[in-house]
């Protein structure tokens, strides 16, 4: 019986990976390497392999109740061929790298890929703000905003696992250029940095706001958290900065409920911790533009899991896809 399961989020910065029981969604064991992105995929593929088979050495669980591996990655992926083809923030962009097949050879156990987003959604909606829905959509929202969405149950892939990718719904035909390369995307207007350069911007400018003081006139200290911080302690600019974050979020939002009619939209990232001052712009904006679904029956959620749900997730969809 496979009783647990290895996820492992890939980051640009950190390898972080752990033992996760599929019962229960407990991790144990969470060690952490960096991934030393220079050295490319061979090096940082033989960083993972050993990351991996120090949890398989140490862990207290008998090798053969370990079923498999689950790996979380920062981009694009032909999930048939367990490959990459796309990681926008790594070198060299990894284009068609076989990941699955070479983790499976170096540790002997079967490996699946899911985008780290869809990861976190699945793991939200396994164990997380999500569970208990049939239908529920995730923002992530950090230094961009990801997605997933899970319907009838079943996370939605879309072609090689694309579905998902809502920080590029556009919510301003003629806004400013995304890193995507489309215009006005919810990322542009949302997402941490987006949220710091508006704070900046306000403090440059120099408009009435203890954004400044409270950065100690250091723009490398401004940060969504502060700028929140500011806005609980009833600074207007930084209130009207996280409006504008939450209008255009639940703009996004609108959008999503009329395609999919999801009953609960769970929020995470570090921009979400902001909570209610963020939720409650994205509810009115909601409540006034939604008219083609019962909006009042959508529940919206901040998400529970934090810094490790990626890691359940993964692991969940390894034991998912593995059985
Ligand atoms: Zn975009």
């Amino acid at each position: 019986m496979n009783t647990y399961f290895i996820g492992l989020d890939f980051g640009g910065t950190n390898l972080k990976a752990g033992l996760v029981c599929r019962e229960n969604g407990v991790v144990s064991q969470i060690t952490t390497i960096p991934t030393m992105p220079h050295e490319g995929p061979t090096g940082v593929m033989q960083r993972m392999a050993g990351l991996i088979n120090g949890i398989l050495t140490n862990s207290p669980a008998a090798k053969q109740s370990i079923g498999g591996i689950g790996i979380g990655v920062p981009g694009v992926l032909d999930l048939e061929k367990g490959s990459t083809r796309f990681l926008p923030n790594l070198p060299g962009n990894w284009p068609d790298i076989p990941l699955a097949a070479t983790i499976q050879d170096q540790t002997g156990l079967p490996v699946h890929l899911l985008n780290d987003v869809r990861a976190i959604t699945y793991g939200e909606w396994k164990f997380g703000a999500g569970r208990g829905a049939s239908d529920m959509v995730c923002f992530a929202i950090g230094t961009g905003i990801g997605g997933g969405v899970v319907i009838n149950n079943q996370l939605i892939l879309g072609i090689g696992g694309t579905a998902g990718e809502l920080g590029h719904i556009t919510v301003d035909l003629n806004g400013q250029l995304c890193g995507c390369g489309n215009h006005g995307c919810v990322e542009t207007y949302a997402s941490g940095p987006a949220i710091t350069a508006a704070g900046i911007k306000a403090v440059t400018q120099g408009l009435t706001t203890s954004i400044g003081k409270m950065a100690d006139y250091d723009l490398n200290k401004i940060t969504p958290e502060l700028i929140a911080k500011a806005a609980q302690g009833g600074d207007p600019i930084a209130k009207d900065i996280y409006h504008q974050a939450g209008v255009a979020l639940g703009v996004a939002v609108a959008n999503v409920l009329v395609t999919l009619g999801p009953r609960r939209v769970v929020f995470g990232g570090g921009v979400a911790r902001a909570g209610k001052l963020l939720l409650n712009t994205i509810r009115q904006t909601i409540d006034t533009r939604v008219k083609m679904m019962p909006v009042d029956q959508v529940e919206l959620v901040q998400a529970k899991l934090g810094d490790n749900a990626g890691i359940i997730g993964v692991a969940m969809w390894a034991s998912h896809r593995i059985g």
